[in-house]
């Protein structure tokens, strides 16, 4: 059991490109405030008493591990299998050594088989050992599932046509790359008071929330706090969050939110 003090730290806040995205001149990505910094999406959640957990894996993993001096990776819940949210897992090696022991990975079944082929070297007993192989453990998850004590509810959201994952730890939802939530996840989100989620820019887009499509859910959604991630160099963070409604603010690298890992779906309910 936990005290309920949970901590969510955005490593990454950025989209797929990354703030600045390489050869863009604008207003943006010459920016000097910090916040308009974005690497590539990712989170670190840790529950006092409990496990310290990563979801995803980014590019920018290793320098995103060593900003913030991450001290461990008892999990990692994969989102889905875009590169910009598994090209860092070959880093997890340092804590396989730092741990002495195996990381386990959680995500849905799509999920698992893309990371099993984009990552075949991992899992085909010929690949000569060099540098170190990661050493993980792959489990598809359909359903709420504990690890170390704690209660991880999939959300199924949909990014374009395709189904994939968000997550939902306690008081708490992180919900990326989507550009709907089906109807029956809503009740899966009933009584969340912290939500991360989607929010690319202004103009629409096949796979990803708009701004305003963003504010719209998280209204339905009804947290006292909301936070967009997955940003691209359309928004200045300072101007966009001026422009929010109250109680949603654009994420920036490095920012990190509390919220209760006590309360669960059913007693929100
Ligand atoms: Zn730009
Ligand atoms: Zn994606
Ligand atoms: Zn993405």
């Amino acid at each position: 059991m936990t005290d309920g003090a949970a901590r969510l730290l955005f490593l990454g806040t950025g989209t797929s490109h990354g703030v600045p995205m390489i050869g863009c001149e604008c207003a943006v990505c010459r920016s000097e405030d910090p916040r308009d910094f974005r690497t590539r999406p990712s989170a670190y959640v840790t529950v006092p008493g409990g496990p310290h957990l990563l979801i995803d894996t980014a590019p920018d993993f290793r320098m995103q591990a060593l900003r913030h001096r991450l001290p461990r990776v008892d999990a990692v819940l994969y989102t889905h299998s875009h590169a910009d949210h598994v090209l860092g897992l070959d880093d997890l090696r340092r804590f396989n050594h730092l741990q002495r022991g195996r990381i386990p990975c959680y995500g849905d079944a799509q999920t698992i088989s893309e990371l099993r082929r984009t990552f075949s070297y991992i899992f085909d007993r010929d690949t000569p050992g060099g540098g170190g192989l990661p050493e993980i453990d792959l489990h598809t998850v359909a359903g709420p599932f504990t690890i170390g004590g704690v209660e991880i509810v999939p959300v199924p959201l949909m990014h374009g046509r395709r189904l994939l994952h968000g997550y939902r730890i306690g008081s708490m939802a992180y919900l990326t790359d989507c550009s709907a939530i089906p109807e029956t996840s809503w009740p899966l989100l009933a009584g969340v008071d912290v939500v991360v989620i989607d929010a690319l820019r202004h103009r629409p887009h096949p796979t990803h929330f708009t701004v305003a499509e963003a504010v719209d859910a998280v209204t339905r959604i009804g947290p006292s706090r909301a936070w967009f991630t997955h940003i691209c160099h359309d928004l200045p963070h300072a101007e966009t969050t001026a422009s929010l409604p109250e109680g949603i603010e654009l994420a920036y690298d490095g920012l990190s939110v509390h919220f209760s890992a006590e309360c669960s779906v059913d007693s929100a309910e």
